[in-house]
């Protein structure tokens, strides 16, 4: 018999999502949350946690370039860079990716993320784990950063790598969380996190975006349509408290990208600039 899984809608009960399972590689209730790897015909092997995929062998490539090339290109100097969350290591790769990069702190709540990523998911993170940049902590993201402050050399970047609103990941998306992330970044910093996707879920949008105003001089936000989230095009939205810091000229956007010397399957710089350019469907969530 075909066996299927399943996401199912948590807001409205308006749609489910089946994947059919060919093989299940890994099942484990952890401490945080219940993990499950799969493997399916299109998108190869599925990660999925508490039953809503968070990658994909497949797909995966438009959720972590746009997540991380974005901001480290728009930056252009980033040096020290944090990931909160991201334990599938799919960011941590792209990020390793700069040569530029001198160090990466990875706050992960769940180490049996991390450990069944290193051994089923080498197509997602790579080597990344064994990089001497990195300093992998395991602890609550919201605990963590709220510990730093004044304790360590700022970030000039944070990268917010979350499951959504529910569950563990749900303290990311708050307004105390926000504003202990803006007192870690160095001058011109930036910070990213993933919004979900507004069509499905307009308050994962709407909400986090307005706490974020309340701690960052300036919002933006892009978008990206991941093939295995449900609903269309999902949103990033990028803060920092200097607004020029946000927008970058094409011309320094193809420099800093042809510079970095990196290849990529997504992310080049007019998708970049492109993603910037938001439907009002999703302008409206936000001026509400
Ligand atoms: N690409 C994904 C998506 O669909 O949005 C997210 C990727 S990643 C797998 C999300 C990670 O955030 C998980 O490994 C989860 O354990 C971690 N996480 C959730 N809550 C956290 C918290 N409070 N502190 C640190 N990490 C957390």
């Amino acid at each position: 018999m075909t066996a299927w899984s399943e996401e199912a809608d948590r807001l409205k009960g308006a749609w489910r999502l089946q994947l059919r399972v060919e093989r299940v590689l890994h099942q484990e209730k952890t401490e945080h949350q219940d993990l499950l790897l799969f493997e399916n015909p299109l998108f190869g092997r599925v990660l999925a946690l508490d039953g809503i995929v968070q990658t994909t062998e497949r797909d995966e490539f438009f959720y972590h370039e746009m997540l991380v090339h974005v901001p480290v290109l728009a930056h252009g100097a980033v040096e020290r860079a944090l990931i909160v969350g991201g334990g599938d290591g799919g960011a941590l790769e792209e990020l390793l990716k700069h040569d530029r990069l001198r160090a990466a702190t990875l706050v992960e709540i769940d180490q049996a993320v991390i450990d069944f990523s290193k051994a089923h998911l080498q197509a997602i993170c790579g080597q990344a784990f064994d990089d001497p940049r990195l300093e992998l902590v395991i602890a609550d993201g919201l605990a963590w950063v709220a510990e730093q402050r004044g304790r360590r050399a700022p970030f000039d970047l944070i990268l917010i790598d979350s499951t959504d609103p529910v569950g563990p990941g749900e303290v990311l998306f708050s307004e105390s969380f926000y504003a202990d992330c803006a007192g870690l970044l160095a001058e011109g910093g930036l910070l990213v996190t993933q919004n979900a996707v507004p069509f499905t879920e307009p308050d994962s949008l709407a909400k986090p975006l307005a706490a974020l105003g309340r701690s960052f001089a300036a919002t933006a936000c892009y978008r990206v349509a991941v093939p295995s989230f449900f609903g269309g095009d999902m949103v990033f939205a990028m803060a920092s408290q200097d607004a020029a810091a946000l927008t970058v000229e094409a011309a320094a956007l193809e420099r800093r990208f042809a510079e970095a010397g990196i290849e990529t399957r997504y992310y080049t710089p007019a998708v970049h600039q492109g993603a910037f350019a938001l439907p009002p469907y999703v302008a409206a969530l936000l001026e509400a």
